[in-house]
């Protein structure tokens, strides 16, 4: 699936529709902060296993993909329910 860098779209922040930037949502480094990988790590310290089952069954054909839309005025950023797809590309348009 091909979609443009930049749309015109709802901005909840301005409450219209504007001009937003497209970016792809990527996955951020765990902090050692956070509750959850603090418990990771204390659960696979030591003895006994990891503490997650193994992924059990096929894998999905499709995977979910993050977008992040940026207001080009106000310059916040908010994120909509993921899309499926199997290849995902930002595109520059020429108009
Ligand atoms: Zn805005």
């Amino acid at each position: 699936m091909k979609l443009p860098r930049s749309i015109r779209g709802y901005c909840p922040h301005c409450n219209k529709h504007v001009d937003l930037e497209v970016e792809r949502v990527k996955n951020r480094p765990r902090s050692e902060l956070r509750r959850g990988q603090r418990r990771f790590r204390r659960v696979t310290a030591g003895y006994g296993g990891f503490p997650r089952p193994k992924p059990e069954g096929r894998e999905k054909p499709t995977k979910r993909v993050h977008l992040r839309y940026r207001c080009k005025a106000c310059k916040k950023a908010h994120q909509r329910v993921g899309i499926r797809a199997k290849k995902f590309e930002l595109v520059e348009v020429h108009a």
